[in-house]
C-alpha cells in the first residue's frame, strides 16, 4: 500500500534541512508519496493561522508528518494564540502524539564532539520515551495567584491518570524489546504522589504486559547524575513530561551537536506520527545553506521505522549517514565546511 508522508517545512532553516530529508527519501524509499503543507511564522503570513485546518485535516490523513522548525524574531510579537509555536502545539494535540521518542546515540566519528570523555560516550545508543501531552504542563488548576496576606504565588498540578501512564508506558516496553529489552522508569516518588502513582501504574503494567522486559525504577535526580556519570548504563529510560523533557535535552547533549539530535512523536498504534529535529528555526544561518540536516534526515529514519513499516530502509539510513562522517563529511556546526546540500550529497552517495 502507498503511504504518504506529510513534509511541513517551516520556517529559517526548516525548508533548507527538509529538502535534504526529501531527497535522501527519494532514494531511500522510492514509492513513498509527498504532500506538503504550511505551519508556523509562514503559515500565519500566508494563511493568517500558525497551522489552517486543512494543514491539520491533511497531516491526520497521512501515515506520518516529517516537521523542519517554527518560529523567528519576525513573528515574536505576535500575539500568544498567533505564535508560529502553536502551529507546533496544535499539531501534537491533534495528532494526539503522547509518546515522545528521543534517541541519544553517539556516531563514532563525533565522539570527540562531546563534553564527557570518549570512553563514557563511545557506543552510547539511548532511547528516551518522555510522555509528551499530559502531566504538570497540562494539570489544571494552575495559575498565579495572591492570598489572603497579600502575597503572590504561582502553581499547577501534577496529574497523571491510569490510562495515560500505561499508554506510555506500552510504548517503552514495545521499544524496549526491540532493543535490550531494559528500561528504566524515572520519577520522583519519594517526594511526589503523582511520581509514587506513576511507579506503581509502571510496575502494575509490568506485571500484565511486561514480558520480556526488564523493569528498574530511579529517581530522576539520581537518574541525572548516572546520565553524566555513566550513561552507557541505559538503554530505555522511561520519563513523565517534565523530567523527560530536562533529562532528554542533557542527555541528547552527551553526543555533540544540536544538529545530530533527530525525534519522534507517536500516537496510537495506526495513527501517523510526528518527526522533527530537536533544534530550533536557527535564523543565525537560515538563508545561508549551511545547516546540518543530519538531524532531519535521522527523523526521516525514525518516520521509516515507526510509521510507515520501513525498518530495513529506516537501518540503512541511520548506517549511511554514520558512513558519510566516517569519511569526513562534516557541516560547520560539525567543525567542516560543508553546505547543506554538500552534507546531502554525501550522505546519497553512502546510501
Ligand atoms: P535553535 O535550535 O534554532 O538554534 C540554536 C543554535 O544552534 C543556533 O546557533 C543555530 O544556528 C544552531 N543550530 C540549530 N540547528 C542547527 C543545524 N541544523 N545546523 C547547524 N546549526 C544549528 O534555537 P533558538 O535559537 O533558541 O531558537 C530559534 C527559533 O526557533 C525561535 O523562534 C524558537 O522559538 C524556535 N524553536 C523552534 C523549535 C521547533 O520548531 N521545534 C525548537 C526550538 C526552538
Amino acid at each position: 500500500m502507498t503511504k504518504t508522508i506529510l513534509l511541513l517545512p517551516g520556517d529559517g532553516i526548516g525548508p533548507e534541512v527538509v529538502a535534504e530529508a526529501q531527497r535522501v527519501a527519494e532514494a531511500v524509499a522510492p514509492d513513498l508519496v509527498f504532500e506538503e503543507g504550511l505551519v508556523g511564522g509562514i503559515a500565519y503570513d500566508t494563511e493568517g493561522d500558525a497551522i489552517s485546518a486543512a494543514t491539520l485535516a491533511r497531516a491526520k490523513a497521512s501515515d506520518a508528518v516529517l516537521l523542519g522548525a517554527v518560529g523567528g524574531p519576525q513573528w515574536a510579537g505576535n500575539p500568544r494564540d498567533k505564535r508560529p509555536e502553536m502551529g507546533l502545539l496544535r499539531l501534537r494535540k491533534e495528532l494526539d502524539v503522547f509518546a515522545n521518542l528521543r534517541p541519544a546515540y553517539c556516531f563514532a566519528p563525533l565522539v570527540g564532539a562531546s563534553s564527557l570523555k570518549p570512553e563514557l560516550i563511545e557506543g552510547l545508543d539511548l532511547m528516551f520515551v518522555r510522555e509528551l501531552t499530559s502531566g504538570v504542563y497540562f494539570g489544571e488548576p494552575r495559575g498565579i495567584g495572591t492570598d489572603a496576606s497579600g502575597e503572590r504565588f504561582g502553581y499547577e498540578t501534577s496529574r497523571y491518570t491510569a490510562s495515560e501512564v500505561a499508554r506510555v508506558a506500552r510504548v517503552a516496553f514495545e521499544i524496549a524489546r526491540g532493543r535490550s529489552g531494559r528500561v528504566a522508569s524515572a520519577e520522583k516518588s519519594n517526594v511526589m504522589e503523582s511520581g509514587l502513582f506513576w511507579r506503581q501504574e509502571v510496575t502494575a503494567l509490568h506485571e500484565a504486559e511486561g514480558e520480556g522486559v526488564e523493569l528498574s525504577h530511579i529517581l530522576a535526580d539520581a537518574c541525572a547524575m548516572e546520565l553524566v556519570r555513566a550513561p552507557k548504563q541505559f538503554d530505555v529510560i522511561l520519563c513523565g513530561n517534565l523530567f523527560g523533557d530536562i533529562l532528554s535535552d542533557a542527555a541528547a547533549m552527551l553526543t555533540g551537536s544540536i544538529g545530530m539530535l533527530p525525534s519522534a512523536s507517536l500516537g496510537a498504534a495506526g495513527a501517523p506520527g510526528l518527526y522533527e529535529p530537536v533544534h530550533g528555526s536557527a535564523p543565525d544561518i537560515a538563508g545561508q545553506g549551511i545547516a546540518n540536516p543530519c538531524a532531519t534526515i535521522l527523523s526521516l529514519a525514525m518516520a521509516l521505522r515507526w510509521s510507515l513499516d520501513m525498518a530495513a530502509q529506516a537501518d540503512r539510513l541511520k548506517l549511511a549517514v554514520g558512513r558519510a562522517l566516517e569519511q569526513g563529511a562534516r557541516t560547520r556546526d560539525l567543525g567542516g565546511e560543508m553546505t547543506t546540500r554538500q552534507m546531502g550529497d554525501a550522505i546519497l552517495a553512502a546510501l
